[in-house]
């Protein structure tokens, strides 16, 4: 055992035991601070739960009893109705529902539940209109008032078994908390001490002061992260000096003369913002964010042309090979009548190929490298290398980023975000860096217009659209999920990982590419030219495909996700994408950017039947906005911070108790004062050393901050 009372094994505080104890290990518990640190995933608030007799009209409030009956019906106006009966004791109530047929599936006879909202009083019934439901437990029924947290379990489990270890873990062991923040500080943000909001979260006499308690427990998680952060960025600053890239009217000049096109404003402030970092001789760490299609490729091989002027060498790394070959098409297109010296490096080259290349890099007479993690395999030097763009799927963020050194100087990093990401998950995976935002497209590009068709009438009507585009010489993509028979998975090898993640596995039941180019041959498109693309083709044929369809000579392309990446066909301006509940939001969104690059419209037609509120409110998103930005922060809202980041599992962010979703009102206040600290200098007080030692302890090697001052 332990000294610190703190360390104790779980198995030590009263009630628990060598059984329950391991039972506990399985949800990851196995200290008594790993026990006070559980947080209640909600409360159920008994003390507000009203007798059927004293309901009133209209206002807010909440029964509780079994389900006795559920049934659905269809109206003669079309709509469906459910409805869910209970047994609240002395009276009933009941729950209805409008085209919500998920709510039979989704509750079952005899459970215990709670229904929120302001009934009405109908056929001498009491009815709650879509109310907000809680599930309870059997244990639940026997508690009486009060407000009950409720924890995460496992099997073998039971609620009440929990609650009263966590009382015990609290009675017994919270006043040995430390608190880490000084009292004045504390004082100064209105929090309470600790161990007392331990105590309002894990034994709440009102829902209010749980609330309270578990701000301040939030609070310290997100400080302490964003603490590590701004010391990482302090080291930054303060390890390594960086080459100073200045940028001359003249060598603008030059790099603009370049271009095919003006910058947008966003793009010329992004390089201003860009430009000052490297002529600083500070490293730069910074992350540039864009919606698809806003032009971010460009803006980093402004920088690399800067860099490369003052006589440096400039990296752009991909996360897929897929991406690199398109960013090095790019370079080629605009470098075309530039001396610089270039290469590809991917895992591809012949060994021939790559020896030459690293023979280059190292010698310095390859000035600009593009190119996979390939990039940064040990055998690589670099002669002098100024700055590294990473094109990253956010999937990277602050944990993994990759590292470059070139001899004493650090270069300089941008690092460039595939698709916008919402706030509070950029303040924590990328809170090291400055950001720059390009949030406008280039001029020009199309208005689409996304539909959600979900009934076979809407199907119809919209294969007959799409027939009229294609015959007025349009063409369109079909999007669906599957490859072929024997494939259960998507099209792995060509999608970058992180967009990989951000699907839901697609189920044996959806259409595969392959029966949908056939069904859609001989039935709804008869007599158009159709093509076919997935990743389980070999390349050649792949490519031929493509290229017919970017010489018009193919109307129709069936696809899986390839095309998100690599394909631009001004003329194609229809999209149909089918199983689109099955993808991300994000995801959706780089689809639908394929099309509306020309002089025409773009059309995006969402085909789903799923009918649950999830998948509804998804593609009601996509009707309803065009800003990638906005998206994001609705996927991030529907679908939480794992699947977002595409991280799967919860350690993969290293927050204690704070959920982003839910506590990001307090992200902005904790990142605020974590970066006053650090510019006031006052975390090198000994007055805050207990939460240095903290932060060190938590993030110190995460974050590479060990020892820092
Ligand atoms: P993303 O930000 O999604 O990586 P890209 O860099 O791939 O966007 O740019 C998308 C397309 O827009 C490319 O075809 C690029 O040539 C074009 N583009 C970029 N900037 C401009 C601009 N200022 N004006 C017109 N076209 C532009
Ligand atoms: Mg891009």
């Amino acid at each position: 055992m332990s000294d610190d009372p703190l360390l104790t094994s779980v198995q030590f505080v009263k009630g628990v035991g060598p059984v329950r104890a391991e039972l506990l290990a399985r949800l990851d518990l196995r200290t008594v601070t790993d026990l006070l640190f559980n947080l209640p995933r909600d409360y159920l608030d008994l003390t507000q739960v009203s007798e059927v007799d004293d309901l009133r009209e209209g206002e807010l409030q909440t029964v509780r009893g079994r389900v006795v009956d559920m049934d659905g019906k269809t109206l003669r106006d079309g709509r469906t109705i459910c409805a869910v009966l209970l047994d609240c004791g002395r009276d009933y109530a009941r729950g209805v529902w409008f085209n919500s047929t998920w709510v039979l599936k989704k509750f079952q006879h005899n459970q215990l539940l709670m229904f929120s909202g302001k009934p009405k009083r109908n056929a001498r019934r009491w009815e709650f209109s879509h109310p907000r439901v809680q599930v309870l437990d059997d244990d639940d029924s026997e508690a009486h008032g009060g407000v009950l947290p409720r924890y995460g379990l496992t099997e073998g489990l039971r609620m009440h078994e929990m609650r009263r270890v966590m009382r015990q873990a609290v009675e017994e062991f919270s006043e040995f908390v430390p608190d880490p923040l000084p009292e004045s500080f504390r004082h100064e943000l209105k929090l309470p001490r600790v161990n007392e909001a331990l105590r309002m979260v894990h034994l709440p006499t009102s829902i209010e002061q749980a609330e309270r308690g578990r701000h301040r427990l939030v609070f310290d998680d997100l400080l302490e992260f964003q603490l590590g952060l701004a010391l990482r960025r302090r080291v930054f600053h303060k390890q390594s000096t960086a080459p100073k890239l200045p940028t001359t009217a003249k060598i603008d000049a030059r790099i603009r003369r370049l271009l095919p096109f003006e910058l947008t404003a966003g793009q010329n402030k992004s390089i201003r913002e860009i430009c000052a970092d490297i002529d600083s001789g500070l490293a730069m760490h910074r992350l540039l964010q864009a919606d698809v299609g806003a032009g971010k490729t460009v803006v980093a091989i402004y920088a690399m042309l800067v860099a490369i002027a003052a006589g440096w060498q400039a990296v752009l790394m991909a996360p897929t090979e897929l991406l690199a070959s398109q960013h090095w098409q790019t370079v080629e297109r605009l470098l075309s009548q530039s001396r610089v010296q270039r290469v590809l490096l991917t895992g591809q080259l012949s060994t021939a190929e790559r020896q030459r290349a690293l023979n280059g890099i190292r010698t310095g007479d390859v000035q600009l490298i593009v190119g996979t993690q390939a990039v940064i395999q040990k055998d690589v030097s670099f002669a002098k290398l100024g700055l590294v763009v990473i094109d990253e799927q956010h999937k990277f963020g602050v944990v993994q980023r990759a590292h470059f050194s070139s001899g004493g100087s650090s270069p300089h990093t941008l690092v460039m975000t595939a698709t916008p990401i919402p706030r509070s998950l950029c303040l924590t995976q990328f809170g090291d860096l400055d950001l720059s935002v390009i949030d406008e497209l280039p001029p020009g590009r199309q208005k689409i217009t996304t539909s959600k068709v979900t009934s076979e009438p809407l199907r119809a009507k919209a294969w007959n659209f799409v027939r009229d585009k294609l015959r007025s010489g349009r063409q369109a993509y079909v999007v669906c999920p599957r490859v072929g028979d024997d494939d259960q998975s998507r099209d792995i090898e060509l999608v970058a990982p992180a967009l990989v993640a951000d699907t839901i596995p697609a189920s044996p039941s959806m259409a595969t590419a392959e029966q949908v180019y056939r069904q859609l041959q001989s039935g709804e498109l008869r007599g158009f030219t159709l093509g076919l693309v997935h990743g389980r083709m070999d390349r050649d044929e792949r490519n031929a495909t493509m290229e017919a369809f970017r010489r018009g000579e193919i109307q129709l392309l069936v696809a899986t996700t390839v095309v998100e990446v690599g394909v631009d066909v001004p003329n194609a301006t229809l999209m149909v994408i089918l199983h689109a509940e099955s993808y991300g939001l994000s995801q959706l969104h780089q689809l639908r950017g394929r099309i509306g690059r020309g002089q025409f419209s773009g059309y995006c037609f969402l085909f789903s039947d799923s009918e649950t509120p999830e998948a509804t409110a998804r593609l009601q998103a996509l009707e309803s906005t065009s800003s990638g930005f906005e998206i994001a922060e609705a996927d991030f809202r529907l679908r939480g911070p794992g699947d977002v980041l595409g991280l799967r599992q919860h350690g993969d962010l290293p927050l204690r108790v704070a959920d982003l979703l839910r506590d990001q009102a307090v992200l902005p206040d904790a990142r605020a004062a974590a970066f006053d600290l650090v510019q006031s200098g006052a975390v090198d007080s000994p007055e805050f050393a207990p939460l240095k030692v903290l932060v060190i302890e938590r993030f110190g090697k995460l974050f590479d901050i060990v020892g820092s001052g």
